[in-house]
């Protein structure tokens, strides 16, 4: 098949099933409110869940940053682009989650694909939560390691696969608050479960850090375990972007040697590290905009579940109305659009074939009354029982 045909192939197929993806150009979509085509909606697309993307402080210690330090880091860390700040930051955030190690990357992609690519050999064996995110399960899946995946959340299923023969070593995969599903895995179980068999655990908590934990700390903080590898990322609840991994003292060495995202990729420039930082005295602050983000949740969940959707288990800001079918999901964000709310349909493959969503992500940005808009726009173009 030509370069051309297996385009079109490719193009076609999403299109048959549904699943073609585009994106909008939108004006606002941080915030609790964004523009369309010249039209205001409510958002509950974003992953601001703090609101922090559009705090002045932030935004303040971004331009300072920009003005003191240029707007580039100028090149890869192991050339000239690591500065003082990136070690400041990655200090910081090691001493406050209880790490020895901070390694600042440039997404949270970027992390997981390095971390995995450098840990995982020949031999070894990855075992993930079946809905992992993609970034961990396509660095598996690259990695010269074998991929077993767990039944989600379920720790004796890792215990089983760790019974499989593995002439390497064992490393277990999962995400602290899932990021199509909102529910959280059970880490302490999965930790104890790949210990026994002398594994290492690696947490990507991209939706946990900043939310949950005492003043933030994250999922693996929250339910007191500490995981041998913590992926955090910034461009959630700390509102900016980028990633760290939080590790011991030789991993970290060991990636610095190996990890190709970190040696051959440009810093990240130190303004952001500068953004990120005053995030972080944010999210340190930010009890009462998590508990403005848990009242936002308990309105929403009271309030949808006499609407007869499907509603996930989840007590997190990520809140999903399952739906099913690919055209149905489409049809209902059409329908909310038109009433002044914004949301996604996700689809299979993001999440598994039948699996087809609303995932409606809430933020402490959010009003009482936007949460009833919702709501109401829910009971709206629910299907008649
Ligand atoms: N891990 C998880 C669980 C995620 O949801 C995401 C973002 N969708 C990432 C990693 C990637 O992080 P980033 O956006 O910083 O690349």
């Amino acid at each position: 098949m030509s370069w051309s045909e297996r385009i079109a192939q490719g193009l076609q197929s999403r299109r048959q099933a549904d699943a073609y993806r585009r994106r909008l150009a939108i004006i606002g979509g941080n915030g609790p409110r964004l523009q369309y085509r010249g039209r205001q909606y409510l958002n509950f697309s974003s992953n601001d869940y703090l609101g922090l993307a559009r705090n002045p402080d932030i935004i303040a210690a971004w331009a300072e940053g920009a003005s003191a330090h240029g707007v580039g880091s100028g090149g890869s860390g192991h050339v000239a682009g690591y500065s003082e700040a990136h070690r400041d930051l990655e200090q910081r955030l090691a001493g406050w989650l209880g790490y020895e190690r901070a390694l600042l990357f440039n997404a949270g992609y970027a992390a997981n694909q390095g971390l995995i690519a450098a840990l995982v050999a020949k031999g070894d064996m990855v075992l993930a939560d079946k809905l992992s995110h993609a970034s961990l399960l396509e660095a598996a899946v690259l990695s010269p390691g074998q991929l077993r995946r767990f039944h989600h959340n379920d720790a004796g299923s890792l215990r089983q696969l760790t019974r499989a023969e593995c002439t390497g070593n064992r490393l277990a995969i999962t995400e602290g608050i899932f990021s199509m599903d909102g529910d959280s895995a059970p880490l302490a179980a999965l930790q104890r479960g790949i210990a026994d068999a002398g594994g290492w655990l690696l947490v990507d908590d991209a939706h946990g850090f900043g939310v949950v934990g005492e003043q933030g700390r994250g999922s693996a903080w929250q339910q007191g375990c500490h995981p041998e590898l913590l992926v955090v990322t910034f461009g959630k609840a700390a509102g900016v972007a980028g990633a760290a991994v939080l590790c011991a003292e030789p991993v970290a060495e060991y990636l610095l040697q190996y990890a190709r995202h970190l040696i051959y990729s440009t810093a990240m420039p130190p303004a952001q590290v500068c953004a990120i930082d005053a995030s972080l005295d944010a999210i340190i602050r930010g009890d009462g905009l998590r508990a403005q983000l848990g009242r936002n949740i308990t309105r929403f969940r009271a309030g949808a579940a006499g609407l007869g959707y499907r509603l996930a288990p989840s007590a997190s800001a990520i809140q999903p109305l399952l739906v099913g079918e690919n055209g149905r999901a489409l049809e209902l964000t059409e329908s909310l659009r038109e009433r002044g709310c914004w949301l996604t349909a996700i689809r299979p493959p993001t999440v598994p074939v039948g699996g087809a969503r609303l995932r409606i992500t809430l933020t402490a940005a959010h009003q009482s009354a936007d949460i009833d808009c919702l709501l109401e726009a829910l009971a709206d173009v629910r299907r008649p029982a």
